[in-house]
C-alpha cells in the first residue's frame, strides 16, 4: 500500500460497496476483514432473503442523536440509485408492499455479486485480521493489524456496530474511532426482542397477536406501532417490538419506567367493543365469561385477560355488571407490559449509537477531525427502522464515502 490507495477496515455490507465504488474509479483498494469471508452478515438479513431497501424511504425512518445527518447521503445515493446499482450487479428487484429483495429471495445473491465484483475490480482483500489501531502521522495513516501493518493515505471505516458479533462486528470500530478521538454516542442493541416482568408470560408463550402498541417512558408515549406481536417466555417478539426496541436500552440505563400497552383489538373503539360484548353477552347470556370470549380472543389470553378485570373465569356473563365489563374492556384494549430490558447484541440486528455525527461531514462522510478518514454504515450514530434502511444507509453511506475519495484523488 502507499500512495492514493485505500484501506477499507470491515469487509460488511458498507465496505464492500465503498471497495466497489473506490476502484470502481481507480484508487488501490485493500479490505481489511476480520473474519475468515466478506459480508457475512448479509447472508442473515431479511430471514435470508436480504430486504435490500425500502421504496418509501425518509428521515422518519432514520434515528440517532442527529437523524437529519443521514439525508444528503441518502438523497444522494438514493433508492432509485441503489436499485440501478444492484441491478447493474445482477439483483434483479422483487417489491412487496415497498420492502425490495433480490428476485431471486436468496440473500446470498446479494453478497455473490458484490464479490464478484470485488473480484473482477482485483480488489486485495486480507482476510483474518482485526484492525487493532489506526495511527496517524503526518499525511499517512499506519493500520495495525494483529499480525500486519499498513500504509496508506485514506481509510474508510466500515466495521459496523456491536450487533451479532458472530457475524463480525464486535464492536472494535468504536475502540479505533474513539483513539483517533472521535465521539462515541452510547451504543445500545436495537431491533431486537423485549423483556417484560409479567409472570403470566409463561403461560402465553408461543401466542401471536395483531395488535396496536404504545410504548411509554416515563409517562410520556414515545411510539405507536401496529403488527404482529408474538409473546414469549421473558417477553415480547415481532416487527412492532423490534420497532420500539431502540428506546429501552437507554431508557433503562437512565432509571426510566417502560411501559408497553397492547390493544389486542385496534379495529374496534371502544364504544363499538362494547357494543358487541353487550350483544354477545345478551345472546349467550349461559356461558362462563371464559367460554363467551372464545373466538373472539386468543383462548390462552383469555384467564389472564378476565383475571386483570378482576372476573372469575366460571362467572356466567348474565352476572357480569356494567362496570365489569369496562374493566374488561380496558384489559382488552391497554394490555399493559412493564419492561426490564431487551435481549442482548446476539439477538440484535442493528446498533443504536456510535461515531457521533457532529464531527463528520454530512455530505461527503469525511472525519472533520482527522482529513482523509471516513465512516460508512452502522458505525455511525445512525440506525434505521427495520425494512431495509439499516442496509439502504450501509451502500449509500459506502457509495458516498467511496465516491468522495474518488474525486479527491483525481
Ligand atoms: C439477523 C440480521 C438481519 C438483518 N436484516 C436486515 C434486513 O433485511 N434489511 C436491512 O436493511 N438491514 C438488516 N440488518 C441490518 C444490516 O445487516 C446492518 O445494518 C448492515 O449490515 C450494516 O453494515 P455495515 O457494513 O455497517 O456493518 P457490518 O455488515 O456489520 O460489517 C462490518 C464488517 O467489519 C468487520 N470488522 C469489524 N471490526 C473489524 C476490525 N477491527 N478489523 C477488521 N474487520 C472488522 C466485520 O467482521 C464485518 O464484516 C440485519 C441484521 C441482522 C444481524
Amino acid at each position: 500500500m502507499g500512495k492514493n490507495t485505500v484501506a477499507i477496515i470491515g469487509g460488511g455490507a458498507s465496505g464492500l460497496v465503498a471497495g466497489i465504488v473506490s476502484a470502481r474509479g481507480g484508487a488501490k483498494v485493500t479490505i481489511i476483514e476480520r473474519m475468515d469471508r466478506l459480508g457475512k452478515k448479509i447472508l442473515a438479513t431479511g430471514n435470508g432473503r436480504c430486504n435490500l431497501t425500502n421504496t418509501v424511504l425518509s428521515v422518519d425512518h432514520f434515528n440517532g442523536e442527529n437523524p437529519k445527518f443521514s439525508m444528503p447521503v441518502l438523497s444522494a445515493f438514493d433508492v432509485e440509485k441503489t436499485i440501478e446499482f444492484f441491478n447493474g450487479l445482477g439483483i434483479y428487484p422483487r417489491v412487496e408492499n415497498g420492502y425490495v429483495y433480490p428476485y431471486s429471495n436468496q440473500a446470498s445473491s446479494v453478497l455473490d455479486v458484490l464479490r464478484q465484483e470485488i473480484e473482477q475490480l482485483k480488489i486485495n482483500v486480507v482476510y483474518e485480521e482485526e484492525v487493532k489501531e489506526i495511527e496517524k502521522k503526518k499525511n499517512q495513516f499506519i493500520i495495525h493489524t494483529n499480525g500486519n501493518k499498513y500504509y496508506t493515505n485514506k481509510v474508510i471505516l466500515c466495521a459496523g456496530g456491536n450487533s451479532t458479533p458472530n457475524l463480525g462486528s464486535n464492536g472494535s470500530g468504536f475502540d479505533l474511532a474513539k483513539k483517533l478521538g472521535h465521539r462515541i454516542v452510547s451504543p445500545y442493541p436495537a431491533l431486537v426482542q423485549i423483556k417484560a416482568s409479567e409472570n403470566y408470560l409463561k403461560r402465553i408463550k408461543g401466542v401471536r397477536v395483531i395488535a396496536k402498541l404504545h410504548l411509554y417512558i416515563d409517562d410520556t408515549l414515545k411510539r405507536e406501532e401496529v403488527g404482529e406481536v408474538l409473546f414469549t417466555d421473558y417477553g415480547l417478539s415481532g416487527i412492532p417490538i423490534l420497532q420500539i426496541s431502540r428506546y429501552i436500552g437507554e431508557a433503562i440505563n437512565n432509571g426510566k419506567k417502560i411501559k408497553v400497552l397492547l390493544d389486542l383489538i385496534p379495529e374496534l373503539e371502544t364504544e363499538a367493543l362494547d357494543k358487541i360484548l353487550v350483544e354477545r353477552f345478551t345472546n349467550m347470556p349461559y356461558k362462563s365469561i371464559e367460554d363467551n370470549l372464545i373466538g373472539l380472543l386468543n383462548k390462552k389470553l383469555i384467564p389472564i385477560i378476565t383475571h386483570l378485570s378482576d372476573i372469575k373465569d366460571n362467572q356466567p356473563v348474565s352476572q357480569i355488571s356494567k362496570s365489569q365489563r369496562h374493566k374488561l374492556i380496558e384489559s382488552i384494549k391497554n394490555l399493559t407490559f412493564n419492561i426490564t430490558g431487551t435481549n442482548d447484541w446476539n439477538q440484535s440486528q442493528v446498533t443504536v449509537g456510535g461515531v457521533a455525527t457532529d464531527e463528520v461531514d454530512p455530505n461527503t462522510l469525511e472525519s472533520k477531525i482527522h482529513p482523509n478518514l471516513y465512516f460508512a454504515g452502522e458505525i455511525l450514530d445512525i440506525d434505521g427502522d427495520c425494512g431495509g434502511y439499516n442496509l439502504q444507509w450501509a451502500w449509500s453511506s459506502g457509495y458516498i464515502a467511496g465516491k468522495t475519495i474518488v474525486k479527491k484523488t483525481n
